[in-house]
């Protein structure tokens, strides 16, 4: 089925904003272009004759296998340079996000792929690409990993770890791998105003990341309460269903010009009573 749609062009891109809620803006002062907005996350669809527009759940396998994995990837890479690049050319300087299989991360020839997809894009500087990587790949094969991870660095581009906090490993990782943002699982942030464990492990993996220097996003940021709560524990990149769903490429720029920060910022309601503060 996603041979198919690979071969047919029915795979397509989705984008997901990554929001700042640090809004720095003054009274008065006007909103910049995408004042608020860090990027976006690229997630990819098919779309099926019958079915519609499906996520990746409907065809997980297909991303990650072996015939598949550096063909769907090298698509990816070069879709969503292309769409950078030309938001960068329309002035919407916005960082990529894309997710990187842990098939073709391994791949030897992974490198060359991001080498020959950022020379075709040269209007969109690297240091505004992100690669998100699950712990997948390190736990395959850690010094391949680490080392890809480090030349990817060497290049520009930033790293994520994806998911965090949801594999037995995410600690050690954070020592010995080269990234720059920690994307907190949805998993950890969904529960975060009802159930002080995932409170804790969420504030835990902040603070963790503050002192270490690296950004933290949350993922799964679903309503005010979320976000409140989040900006007491010193997490200010948000992601999720409260600022927008993933939506086609053609709906971006109708989405920054209606969204402001402030708009979230200043709606905050009272946080539910006994939930600790920080
Ligand atoms: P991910 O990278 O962790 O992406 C975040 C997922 O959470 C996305 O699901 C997104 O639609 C969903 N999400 C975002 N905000 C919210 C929210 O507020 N509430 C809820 N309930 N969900 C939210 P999606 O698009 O179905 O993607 C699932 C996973 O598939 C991704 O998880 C990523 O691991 C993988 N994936 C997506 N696109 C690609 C791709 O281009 N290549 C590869 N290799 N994997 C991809
Ligand atoms: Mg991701
Ligand atoms: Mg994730």
């Amino acid at each position: 089925m996603t041979q198919e749609a690979f071969e047919e062009q029915r795979l397509i891109m989705y984008y997901q904003p990554v929001v700042s809620t640090r809004d720095g803006s003054a009274p008065g002062q006007g909103i910049a272009p995408c004042q608020g907005v860090i990027g976006f996350e690229a997630l990819i669809r098919m779309v099926h004759p019958q079915r519609g527009i499906l996520g990746p759940a409907a065809f997980a396998n297909a991303l990650d296998h072996p015939r598949l994995a550096r063909r769907i990837g090298c698509f990816v890479l070069d879709a969503v340079l292309t769409q950078g690049e030309q938001w960068h050319r329309d002035g919407f300087p916005l960082r990529m996000s894309m997710n990187i299989s842990a098939r073709h991360l391994l791949d030897p020839e992974f490198l060359n792929d991001m080498r020959a997809a950022l020379a075709a894009h040269p209007d969109l500087a690297p240091e505004m690409c992100e690669i998100e990587v699950t712990e997948t790949a390190p736990m395959l094969d850690f010094p391949t990993a680490q080392e890809t991870l480090r030349a990817c660095n060497n290049l520009g581009l930033r790293i994520a770890l994806d998911d965090f906090g949801t594999g037995s490993a995410s600690l050690s990782y954070l020592q010995k791998l080269p990234a720059q943002t920690i994307k907190v699982d949805q998993s950890f942030v969904r529960d975060i105003l009802n159930d002080p464990r995932d409170f804790a492990i969420v504030a835990g993996i902040t603070t963790t990341a503050n002192m270490l220097g690296l950004e933290v996003v949350a993922e799964g940021v679903e309503t005010v309460g979320h976000l409140q709560l989040l900006k007491t524990l010193d997490c200010h990149a948000m992601q999720g269903y409260l600022f927008s769903k993933p939506m086609p490429a053609g709906e971006v720029p109708g989405w920054l010009k209606s969204f402001n920060i402030l708009n979230y910022n200043n709606n905050l309601t009272p946080l539910p009573e006994g939930l600790c503060r920080i």
